[in-house]
C-alpha cells in the first residue's frame, strides 16, 4: 500500500476522533451525517436488485459460509433464463440496477456464462448491471466491461494486512486492491467496502478502512458488520464490537462525512443484528441512500448464508420489493428512479 503522507495521518487522526464520539454525543453525529447524505445525495433512495445467482465457490475466506470447505452448503448456479425472467420484472419493482452476486469459481467456462448473461441483460433489459464475483485478471473484467457490465463491487474488507491475511488464505491485501486498481482503469464504476468489526479490529485500523475508500474514492461504499458463521473458522469468534452494536451506526456515519459524494448502501448484514427492519432502517438514516433488494429465488436463498440470520430467507423473488417501497415511504423518501448512476463520474 501507499505509504501515508501527512495529510491522510492527519485525516484519519480525525476519523478516529469521530469513531470515539462518546454514546451521549452520537445522536448528534447521525444527524450530522444525515444532513450530509441529504445535501449530496438528496432524498431519492436507489433500488439495486441483487441475484445471488451461484454459490459455488473455490476460496476459503475465513468468515464466509459459502466457503469451499463448507460441505453443509448445496451448491447451485442459476441459468441464464432464470435469471433473465427475474430481470424482466425489476423495471416493475422501481430498480434500475441488477446486481449480480456469487461466490468465486473462476474458470474461463464460468468467466463465459457471465460474460453471456451480462449482454442478455443488457439487450433484453434497460437494467444497469453490476457484477460482485471477486478478484479477477485485468483481461477478464475487460472481457464483462466490452460485455455491457457498468459497475464492480469488490470490498477489501479490511485495510489491515495482517487482518486481511489471516481472513484470506487465497489472496493478499495487495492482490486485493491491485484488483480495485484494475476494475477502474478498466472504466468501472467501482464499488468497494469492508466488514466491521472483524475480530482484532481496533478503531484506528476502523479509521484507516474509511479513509482508504476516500482515497480510492470509491463511487459505492458497502459496509456492514462481521457475524460469525458457525461453520467456518471464525464460527467462535465474536465480532469487535459486540457490547458496542451502536458502533456499526457510528461506521457507516463516519464514512459518510468522509465520502460525501459516494452511494453508501444499507446493507442486509445490518438487519441481520437488528432485526425486524430495523438495522437498514436506522442506516438509511445515518448517513445510507441505497437499498439492495434480495431478488433471489426463494428456493436458493437458503444455500446463500454468508453469515447466519439473513432476513427474508423464506420470501421469494419480489416480495423484498413489496417490503421496501413501504419501508421507504414510511422513512420520508422516496425511491430514486432510473439507474442512479455514481455521482462522482457520471452525474445523475
Ligand atoms: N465472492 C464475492 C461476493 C462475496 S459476498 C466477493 O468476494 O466479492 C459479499 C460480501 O459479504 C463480502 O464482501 C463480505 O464482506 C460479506 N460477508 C461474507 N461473510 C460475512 C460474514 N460472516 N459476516 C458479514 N459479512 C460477510
Amino acid at each position: 500500500m501507499q505509504q501515508m503522507n501527512d495529510g491522510m495521518k492527519y485525516k484519519i487522526d480525525e476519523a478516529l476522533k469521530l469513531l470515539c464520539t462518546a454514546p451521549a454525543d452520537r445522536q448528534a453525529l447521525f444527524d450530522r451525517a444525515d444532513k450530509i447524505r441529504k445535501e449530496h445525495m438528496g432524498d431519492e433512495v436507489y433500488l439495486r436488485g441483487i441475484i445471488e445467482f451461484s454459490n459455488v465457490c473455490s476460496n476459503k475466506c475465513a468468515y464466509c459460509g459459502i466457503r469451499a470447505q463448507n460441505t453443509k452448503v448445496n451448491r447451485y448456479h442459476m441459468e441464464a433464463d432464470e435469471i433473465l425472467a427475474v430481470a424482466k420484472q425489476m423495471a416493475g419493482w422501481q430498480q434500475g440496477t441488477i446486481v449480480l452476486q456469487s461466490g468465486e469459481a473462476n474458470s474461463p467456462e464460468e468467466n463465459k456464462r457471465i460474460g453471456e448473461i451480462v449482454k442478455r441483460i443488457k439487450k433484453e433489459t434497460n437494467l444497469a448491471v453490476t457484477l460482485s464475483v471477486g478478484n479477477r485478471s485485468k483481461d477478464v473484467y475487460k472481457y464483462w466491461h466490452d460485455c455491457g457490465a457498468d459497475r464492480y463491487l469488490l470490498r477489501f474488507e479490511t485495510s489491515d494486512p495482517k487482518l486481511f491475511a489471516e481472513m484470506h488464505p487465497d489472496c493478499t491485501l495487495d492482490e486485493r486492491l491491485a484488483c480495485l486498481d484494475a476494475l477502474r482503469e478498466t472504466g468501472y464504476q467501482v464499488g468497494g467496502g469492508f466488514m466491521i468489526g472483524v475480530p482484532g479490529e481496533t478503531k484506528e485500523i476502523l479509521a484507516k478502512n474509511i479513509l482508504l475508500c476516500r482515497e480510492y474514492d470509491f463511487d459505492m461504499i458497502g459496509i456492514g458488520p462481521f457475524i460469525p458463521h458457525p461453520d467456518t473458522p471464525f464460527g467462535n469468534k465474536t465480532n469487535a464490537y459486540k457490547d458496542d452494536t451502536d458502533m456499526f451506526f457510528v461506521a457507516v456515519a463516519v464514512l459518510r462525512i468522509f465520502n460525501p459524494d459516494a452511494h453508501i448502501p444499507a446493507t442486509t448484514a445490518f438487519d441481520a443484528v437488528f432485526p425486524g427492519h430495523e438495522g437498514r432502517n436506522l442506516v438509511l438514516q445515518r448517513g445510507a441512500n441505497i437499498f439492495m433488494p434480495n431478488n433471489t429465488p426463494q428456493k436458493y436463498r437458503g444455500d446463500y448464508l454468508l453469515y447466519p440470520d439473513k432476513p427474508c430467507v423464506d420470501e421469494d423473488t419480489g416480495q423484498c420489493a413489496i417490503c421496501i417501497a413501504g419501508r421507504i415511504s414510511l422513512l420520508g423518501r422516496k425511491i430514486g428512479e432510473g439507474a442512479g448512476h455514481s455521482k462522482k463520474r457520471l452525474g445523475d
